[in-house]
C-alpha cells in the first residue's frame, strides 16, 4: 500500500491517484481550491442561475436533498439566503437516529416544505441483503434512493433546480476533469463508484422486480434533458469546509451527537443513520482504511492537524468496528450475526490482508505498531 505523503489516504481508496511526488489527488484538489479557483466568479455564476430559476416562477424553485446532517442544514440555509423556495426531500433511512430526526425537524422549521420518503421496509430489507452479499455494501440501496428520489421528483414536479452538497471528486479525490464537474447527472454516476457501477436493472430478478425497486430508479437521460433540470453541487460554487458548514448550521439549531463521534472523527458527521457506519466499515476489509482516514485527511488539508497527530488518533481509536450497529442491521435484515460476519469475511481483500500467526494483518500498514486483532 502507498500512502499520500501529506494526508493519510492510501492508494487503495477508489478514485484516488497518488502522483509521482507522493501527493494524492484529493490534496492536489484542495490546493487548487485554495489557490486557483476563483470563488467570486463561481458565486456569480450561481447567482445568475438563481435569478434564472426565479424568473421561471415555478411552484418551487429548487429541491434540496436532505438527510438531516449538518451539510443538509447548510444547503437549506444557503438556499434560503438566496430567497429560493425550497422543497426539501429525504429518503427515510430505516435506521434513523434520534439526533437525525431532531436535526431534520429543525431544518424544516427553518422554513421549507419537506417530503420524508419511506420505502416499503420489506423491499428495502431484501435489497440491502442482496447488495451486502453481492457487493459487500448495504448502502447501495441507500445511495440509489437518495439520488433517485429527489431527481425523479424534480422531473415529475417540474422543479428546475436540484442543489446537492459537496462535489465528492473535489473534496475526496478525482482526476482534474472530475474535480471540475459542477453537475450531478447520469454521466456523473459513471465517474463515481458510489453505486459500484450498477443501476436498478442490475439488481432486478423474480425476487425483486423492477416495480418493487421503482423508488430507486434514476430518471433516464432523455427524461432529464426534456425536463430541463439542473442538478448542481453547491460545493462547486462555494468553498466547502465541514467545520465552517457546521458552525453555520449550529447557529441555526443543528445539534451534534452528544455521545461523541459515531464513526470516524466528527461528532457531527454520519450521525443521522445507524447503518452508515457499516458502509464505512467495509472499506477496512476492502481497502484497508477506515472513516478516520477520510476525516483526518480533511483536517490535515484544512491545516487543523498535522499528519503525526492524525496517526496518533488512528492508533488510539483503532478500527472502529461498529458492533452495535451491526447488531441492529442483522435484526433489520433478519439474519444472524454469524451469517453477517461470514459475508463480511468474504470481502476481506486478500491483496491487502494476509495471515500472520493466526491473525489478519495489512503488510506495509501506515502504523507500524498497530494491534491486529
Ligand atoms: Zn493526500
Amino acid at each position: 500500500m502507498r500512502y499520500c505523503k501529506k494526508c493519510v489516504i492510501p492508494d487503495t481508496r477508489p478514485g484516488i491517484q497518488i502522483r509521482a511526488d507522493g501527493i494524492c489527488s484529493a490534496c492536489v484538489g484542495h490546493g487548487e481550491k485554495e489557490r486557483f479557483i476563483d470563488w467570486d466568479k463561481r458565486r456569480a455564476v450561481f447567482e445568475a442561475i438563481v435569478d434564472e430559476v426565479k424568473r421561471l416562477n415555478k411552484g418551487y424553485d429548487c429541491i434540496v436533498p436532505v438527510s438531516g446532517g449538518k451539510d443538509s442544514t447548510y444547503q437549506v440555509i444557503k438556499c434560503l439566503d438566496y430567497a429560493l423556495r425550497v422543497l426539501a426531500v429525504t429518503w427515510k433511512t430505516p435506521a434513523r437516529t434520534e439526533v437525525g430526526q431532531y436535526n431534520l425537524d429543525n431544518l424544516v422549521k427553518l422554513g421549507v416544505d419537506h417530503i420524508d420518503y419511506t420505502i416499503n421496509p420489506d423491499v428495502e430489507r431484501r435489497f440491502m441483503y442482496k447488495t451486502l452479499v453481492k457487493s459487500g455494501d448495504t448502502a447501495i440501496p441507500m445511495h440509489m434512493a437518495l439520488y433517485a428520489i429527489p431527481l425523479r421528483l424534480a422531473v415529475a414536479l417540474g422543479i428546475p433546480l436540484v442543489i446537492w452538497g459537496e462535489s465528492p471528486h473535489l473534496e475526496y479525490g478525482g482526476t482534474e476533469a472530475e474535480r471540475n464537474i459542477d453537475t450531478l447527472d447520469l454521466a456523473w454516476f459513471k465517474t463515481h463508484d458510489i453505486l459500484q457501477g450498477t443501476s436498478v436493472k442490475d439488481w432486478t430478478d423474480e425476487d425483486l422486480t423492477g416495480k418493487d425497486l421503482a423508488a430507486y430508479r434514476l430518471p433516464g437521460d432523455q427524461e432529464f434533458k426534456t425536463a430541463g433540470i439542473r442538478s448542481l453541487f453547491l460545493g462547486y460554487y462555494f468553498r466547502w469546509d465541514p467545520e465552517e458548514n457546521l458552525a453555520i448550521s449550529k447557529n441555526h439549531g443543528f445539534r451534534v451527537r452528544a455521545e461523541g463521534p459515531k464513526t470516524g472523527y466528527y461528532d457531527y458527521a454520519d450521525i443521522d443513520c445507524d447503518f452508515i457506519s457499516i458502509h464505512h466499515y467495509f472499506k477496512w476489509l476492502k481497502f484497508g482504511f477506515t472513516r478516520l482516514f477520510d476525516n483526518l485527511s480533511v483536517e490535515i488539508r484544512n491545516g487543523r492537524m498535522s499528519r503525526k497527530e492524525a496517526l496518533k488518533i488512528i492508533t488510539e481509536r483503532g478500527d472502529q468496528t461498529p458492533y452495535e450497529d451491526i447488531k441492529k442491521l442483522c435484526q433489520f435484515l433478519q439474519i444472524s450475526e454469524g451469517h453477517f460476519w461470514q459475508i463480511a469475511e468474504s470481502f476481506r481483500n486478500r491483496n491487502i490482508w494476509s495471515q500472520e500467526n493466526g491473525r489478519w494483518v495489512i503488510k506495509g500498514f501506515i502504523i507500524t505498531d498497530w494491534e491486529w486483532s
